[in-house]
């Protein structure tokens, strides 16, 4: 459960994070700012905020922060009656973010997943992203990630986002609940 005071400081900090991408918003996005702890009350890790920037039947824009350590959960975004499920580019504006993939052999990296939530990490492609550097996940395909030690902001394009279809390993998030990615 997400308390007012956790909110407000998370929004402030998130504030700061966006300051230091450079990404200008408007006072008005300052006080819509999203806040997600997915039900698992344990924001440090599991958790991110946001910023959206338009969310129309055709696109979507966003704007991430996560704080060192935040992890956005595993989760893949299916078809939904006749359309295909979002496609999302990241591009990373600050710090560095860790994006995982599904694996295509048994070499990849492993071992990555927040400590105690190690069941519902199944990807472990890592790929790395720094400022400047973006990766496009095609639809219904699993993914999490991470932020660096330094936190990290990340633009995020996309089709049509409807959070409340994603599919997450993790049975314990409800995505009628989450605000995803
Ligand atoms: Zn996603």
């Amino acid at each position: 459960m997400l308390t007012k005071e956790v909110y407000e400081q998370s929004r402030l900090r998130a504030i700061n994070y966006l300051e230091r991408a450079g990404v200008v918003i408007t006072d008005a996005e300052k006080n819509e700012i999203q806040v997600a702890e997915y039900n698992m009350d344990d924001i440090e890790n599991i958790g991110l905020e946001l910023v959206v920037y338009v969310n129309t039947e055709r696109c979507c824009a966003k704007e991430l922060v996560l704080f060192p350590g935040q992890t956005c959960p595993e989760h893949r975004h299916p078809p939904v009656g006749n359309e295909q499920g979002k496609e999302e580019t990241f591009r990373c504006r600050y710090g560095e973010v860790y994006l995982y993939l599904p694996a295509e052999d048994s070499a990849a990296l492993s071992g990555d997943a927040p400590s105690g939530y190690e069941d519902f990490f199944t990807c472990t492609k890592r790929i790395v992203l720094r400022p400047g550097e973006q990766y496009t996940i095609p639809p219904d395909t699993l993914h999490w990630f991470r932020s660096g030690p330094e936190g990290a902001v990340v633009s995020e394009f996309s089709t049509r986002s409807r959070d409340e279809f994603d599919v997450y390993t993790d049975p314990r998030i409800s995505a009628s609940q989450a605000r995803t990615v």
